[in-house]
């Protein structure tokens, strides 16, 4: 697990750097990093809730993932993946997903932490719109919210939902995944 948190840091510093985690030459290197994750303060990460991490959808309805190692991966029958709580993280290769597997739930949470930063770039689209400087959401309950660092949202398909609060959160959370990608793409059509 060390290992797989590593070469996310990795991933961050260099962006080119597509290490995948069966790598040997990838491996090692992570191996000589020591992790230092950051701890303390407020939370923030409660209020993002990440829903698997692909990351984007093509025409076809085809979805590619984003592994942990920093690695496109096509999203098929036959791709490994790891579920952390609701999310489910699809994976490059065994590898990957054996290390996902055998984290405590502590060293999971600092992977979804590490994970939505990997992933923020990827947010194509969101329900929100920036006026005077001000990010304004209109909520799926058709109320306006200001986005700010408390807003509740989620991430999925490469588009950031934001939610007036935990019951509509929670309502999409709910929805079964054709109507919640139905409702994602809305906003990818629209921008
Ligand atoms: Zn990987
Ligand atoms: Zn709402």
């Amino acid at each position: 697990m060390k290992i797989f948190v590593s070469i996310i840091i990795t991933a961050l510093v260099s962006i080119s750097a597509y290490a995948c985690g069966s790598c040997t030459t990838h491996a090692s290197h992570a191996n000589t990093k020591t992790v230092a994750t950051p701890i303390g303060g407020h939370d923030h990460a409660a209020h993002n809730i990440l829903l698997d991490n692909i990351v984007k959808t093509n025409s076809d309805g085809n979805h590619t993932a984003l592994c942990g190692c920093g690695m496109e991966v096509s999203v098929n029958d036959l791709t490994l993946s790891s579920k952390i709580e609701k999310t489910t993280l699809y994976t490059c290769g065994k590898g990957c997903a054996d290390q996902v597997s055998a984290a405590s739930d502590k060293e999971k949470m600092e992977l979804m932490a590490m994970w939505k930063t990997i992933a923020a770039p990827y947010v194509l689209a969101s329900n929100s719109v920036t006026t005077d400087g001000k990010q304004v959401a209109t909520c799926d309950c058709g109320m306006k919210v200001t986005v700010g660092e408390h807003t509740r949202s989620t991430i999925e398909n490469g588009v950031q939902l934001y939610f007036c609060g935990e019951g509509c959160q929670n309502m999409v959370m709910n929805m079964s995944d054709k109507d919640r990608s139905a409702m994602q793409a809305k906003f990818t059509e629209s921008n």
